[in-house]
């Protein structure tokens, strides 16, 4: 198995309970017990770290918008504190606490995942004026927002008219610390050099960082590939982003849509709407989903657990049905009695996708970016991480979504600094004799070298 996360954490880190997807889904109804990093104990009533803290305002009046931005002073709930030994997960749904808990969770939970990617900690990009995050659990307002030192949001509304408070909400959760991460990682840029691709950009990145994470709960992944018998492009919930009820999503991972569907890239970004700039993202995060999905059959075929006839058929199926049966049926033939090892090459494929991505973020501007620079900065990255194992699924998966793509020459010419840096780290952690010292991430990050994506 790949080193776990989890298993990294367990007893050394604090316990909470949170709902994996909306609770308002029939099998997520209970949530599940997590660890997040921190010691027990040291999480203060709030809960609170020191990096990150709930505040609970009574009635607060207005929104976070410049000038008004945290710290919070007005009147506020009392904070939550942990059980007397150290954890939150007393709290059961519907307690008073539980859902400030279970903001609080969530970001620290998804936080030390992304940290772990990285292999080191993401400092904010408020930091000069702001040290911590802070999460406001409710604000009443059908939306949430990241911004300057906080995120806060209010309830998404189904058709039925039911609210759900989004601090339940795995992936809106997830979505919105993607944003803080992304200004962190790839940083604000100012009005001028501002593109409206750097706005799509930030909802698709977000977008991936609430898949990959809730790609670390084991219910999901069980649910996932007893459900798609490990064809991940059939439609399934890892695809929905933002669920609300049974059928309605925010958006959808596995999309068809190219670049030639959505808003024109030269548009300025102040005159697309905020729907426009999540479509815009779209085409990226398909373009990405279908990296994941190619790697995840190719490490099957390669673990002998396909044949490469199959992956070879689902690359692209065409919208026949009868072939698309076929494909269902081969693969359910191949998953039957293989659960465990298909759950082990699904791992595999997510670390990939959260190394490549990390690696990726850490690669392009914030000023006039392009998607450019991002297909760019994946297939370095991919250089960087497996000598270039998965170029040509990159390649073609960016090329489908009609997402220019750089040339050989310039490709060459990025090759340089940055990844001699990160193999001499790697060399250096290597040689260190007291592993058991370096925090969970380094760990994590070291083993997940060892073992091969
Ligand atoms: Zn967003």
């Amino acid at each position: 198995m790949p080193a776990d996360l989890d298993q990294l954490l367990q007893g050394a880190g604090t316990r909470f309970k949170l709902y994996p997807q909306a609770p308002v889904l029939a099998a997520f109804a209970e949530p599940e017990t997590v660890w997040v990093s921190r010691k027990p104990g040291s999480i203060q009533p709030g809960p609170a770290d020191d990096r990150l803290y709930v505040v609970e305002p009574i009635d607060k009046p207005r929104l976070y918008e410049f000038p008004h931005l945290p710290p919070y002073r007005g009147p506020t709930r009392a904070p939550v504190a942990p059980g007397r030994d150290g954890h939150f997960d007393y709290l059961e749904p519907g307690d008073p606490g539980f859902e400030a808990a279970h903001m609080y969770g969530t970001v620290r939970r998804v936080l030390d995942i992304w940290e772990g990617y990285f292999g080191r900690e993401i400092p904010w990009h408020f930091r000069d004026r702001l040290e911590r995050l802070e999460l406001i659990p409710f604000v009443d307002w059908d939306n949430a927002q990241s911004g300057y030192g906080f995120i806060e949001v209010g309830f998404g509304e189904a058709e039925s008219g039911a609210r759900h408070p989004y601090n339940l909400n795995f992936d809106v959760l997830a979505h919105e610390l993607g944003h803080s991460m992304i200004f962190s990682e790839v940083g604000v840029p100012p009005p001028a050099t501002m593109t409206a691709e750097y706005r799509g950009f930030q909802e698709s990145a977000s977008d991936l960082v609430a898949l990959v994470a809730v790609l670390h709960f084991d219910t999901v992944v069980d649910r996932l590939l007893r459900n798609s018998n490990g064809d991940l492009y059939t439609l399934n919930e890892l695809n929905r982003i933002g669920e609300l009820s049974e059928t309605e999503q925010i958006r959808l991972a596995c999309n068809t849509l190219r670049m030639s569907d959505v808003a024109d890239v030269t548009t300025p970004a102040e005159q697309l709407s905020q729907p426009e700039l999540h479509r815009l993202g779209e085409p990226l995060t398909g373009a990405i989903f279908d990296i994941f999905v190619e790697v995840f059959q190719e490490l099957l075929v390669d673990a002998g657990l396909i044949d490469a006839d199959l992956a070879a058929l689902s690359y692209g199926a065409a919208e026949d049905s009868t072939h698309h049966a076929s494909i269902e049926r081969r693969f359910a033939a191949a998953y039957r009695g293989r659960h465990d090892a298909f759950k082990e090459t699904l791992l595999r494929a997510r670390d990939y996708l959260g190394d490549l991505l990390a690696n990726t973020w850490m690669r392009i501007p914030r000023d006039f970016l392009s998607f450019k620079n991002v297909s760019t900065a994946l297939l370095v990255s991919d250089l960087s991480l497996t000598g270039g194992r998965y170029r040509r699924i990159i390649r073609e998966s960016l090329a489908w979504r009609e997402i220019t793509l750089p040339s050989m020459g310039e490709l060459s010419t990025l090759f340089t600094g940055r990844d001699s840096a990160n193999l001499e780290w790697g060399l250096a952690v290597r040689q260190s004799r007291h592993l058991r010292n370096l925090p969970y991430r380094e760990r994590w990050r070291l083993a997940r070298r060892r073992g091969s994506y």
